[in-house]
């Protein structure tokens, strides 16, 4: 097999590219920052998932089982950094006049089937924080040594472990942002210490709290996933992901508990790796949810989820990738030049069992060589366009050469249709028929040369959202309007 190339991953801890070398080889142990479930998760949210299970894909392609453990936050995660303000569920439950059990149940079932329309694969475990209360009081007793109490709660103490903050690579100007946290609370020592247990200021008034030594209250956010990833994967893992955002406060202070707890300098896993942020500059699709648009946002405006998928993979995931109608029509034209020129090659054989032609064998070297350069995922995609269009080679090697690479990808090309990549809008007007059939009639009139009557037609094609593509290199005639 060609697939040889050293795995190579970037590591926030050190700012540098690393060879990657499995603790224990029988299975790499990987945490992934899961959802806060109080709203429903954004398409900026989705691009961690799609970066964690490009991650777990790539590392299995390697040839390492993979145990995986994504948390939902279902409490403790407060609407500001700053150790105030309300607890994000408790205050979309007070909002929609439903339990906290309920919002979390909700957002946590709309948050699995978006991942399940991105193809991501489920995790080993889902680990939901208010199943694991008493593990986290169990590890707050345990790092008593890095705590003090305050009138609000049980804080952690950043000056007791070493080198507090390093992954955030910041701490001299941490100042200003930390001035905001240190006023807000009263009691707190230093300004970056951290809430570990709030106590409910009224007990009985939250629908989520719990006795402790500290009070009746609710656990830190940080503190969940230390005891969540120490409990699952164990006190040193292999890897630990989230957003961009993470590597500032809640890693940090997540490395700070695990080194309290251990008694070490060890931060926990082996490395931190950070997925950039997906970014809207035009704004001008986010205004159907007043944040940032969801995966429905796409779908409501006739795109296939897999769309948003080949988006995030045509970047690199440390960079930022800028969300627009342009990209995101970009990607879907994409995916549909794929799943076009696969067509034939899908009527024409079934995937062989063995992938024998050097140019075939070699553009899957090449894939494997930008996948383990610290997942390349964009160049890998045109070893897949090369390996479709080699020309002259057996149809049934070419199937499953892309087959090997879609393991990694993820689009499920071999089973993806034409017509499901064409998603009706949400406000559409006229079925695809009654589209079909008014362009039939359109054509027809300009070969009569009856243009008036061409022109009509396309204003009440356009009237009803449709942009007509005339001469697309794809025999795509049509799609819905999408901006
Ligand atoms: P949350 O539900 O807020 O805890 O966020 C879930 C995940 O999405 C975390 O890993 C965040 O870092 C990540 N995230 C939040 N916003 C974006 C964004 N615009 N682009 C990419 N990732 C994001
Ligand atoms: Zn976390």
């Amino acid at each position: 097999m060609t697939d040889s190339a050293p795995l190579v991953l970037f590591n926030s801890l050190t700012r540098a590219a690393e060879p990657f070398v499995p603790i224990d080889p029988a299975a790499v142990r990987v945490y992934s920052c899961g959802p806060t479930v109080y709203a429903r998760q954004h398409l900026g949210n989705m691009r961690a998932y799609v970066f964690t299970d490009t991650l777990t894909r790539v590392l299995r392609w390697k040839g390492w089982p993979v145990r995986h453990v994504i948390n939902i936050t279902d409490v403790g995660h407060l609407t500001s950094d700053a150790d105030a303000g309300d607890d994000k569920i408790e205050k979309a439950a007070a909002a929609e006049q439903v339990s906290a059990w309920d919002v979390a149940a909700r957002y946590t079932a709309l948050f699995k089937a978006d991942l399940a329309r991105l193809n991501v694969a489920e995790p080993t475990r889902w680990s939901v924080a208010t199943d694991h209360i008493d593990d986290m009081i169990a590890f707050a007793g345990r790092i008593g040594g890095s705590t003090y109490e305050a009138p609000s709660g049980l804080y952690f103490d950043t000056t007791t472990v070493p080198d507090y903050g390093k992954l955030a690579g910041h701490r001299e100007d941490a100042a200003a942002p930390d001035v905001a946290r240190i006023d807000s609370v009263e009691g707190k020592r230093h300004p970056a210490d951290f809430a570990i247990w709030r106590k409910s200021e009224e007990p009985g008034r939250r629908q989520m709290e719990w006795a402790s030594p500290w009070g009746i209250g609710a656990p830190g956010w940080h503190l969940e996933c230390s005891v969540m990833s120490m409990k699952y994967l164990g006190a040193q893992f292999d890897i630990h992901t989230g957003g961009i955002d993470h590597r500032e406060i809640h890693h940090p202070n997540e490395i700070a508990q695990n080194q309290a707890y251990t008694g070490t300098a060890g931060t926990g896993a082996n490395l931190w790796m950070h997925n950039n942020f997906l970014v809207e500059r035009g704004a001008k699709m986010s205004k159907s949810s007043g944040g940032f648009a969801t995966l429905d946002t796409l779908v409501d405006a006739g795109v296939h989820p897999l769309a948003y998928r080949m988006l995030c993979l045509s970047a690199h995931y440390r960079s930022e990738l800028e969300f627009s109608a342009e990209n995101v029509l970009a990607a879907l034209t994409r995916l549909k030049r794929l799943v076009i020129a696969l067509a034939p090659l899908r009527a024409a054989a079934t995937p062989s069992d063995s992938i024998r032609h050097p140019k075939l064998t070699e553009q899957l070297g090449l894939f494997d060589a930008a996948v383990a350069n610290d997942l390349n995922t964009a160049a890998a995609l045109t070893h897949l366009d090369a390996a479709i269009t080699a020309k002259r080679i057996d149809a049934g090697e070419r199937l499953a050469a892309v087959a090997r690479m879609d393991e990694v990808l993820g689009l499920g090309l071999l089973a993806l249709e034409r017509s499901a990549l064409r998603v009706r809008p949400a406000t559409a007007t006229l079925t695809d028929d009654e589209v079909e059939a008014l362009l039939a009639e359109r054509k027809a009139a300009r070969a009569a040369k009856d243009f008036a009557a061409g022109d009509a037609i396309r204003d009440t094609l356009m009237a009803a959202g449709v942009d007509i593509m005339d001469g697309d290199a794809l025999g795509w005639d049509w799609r819905p309007r999408f901006d």
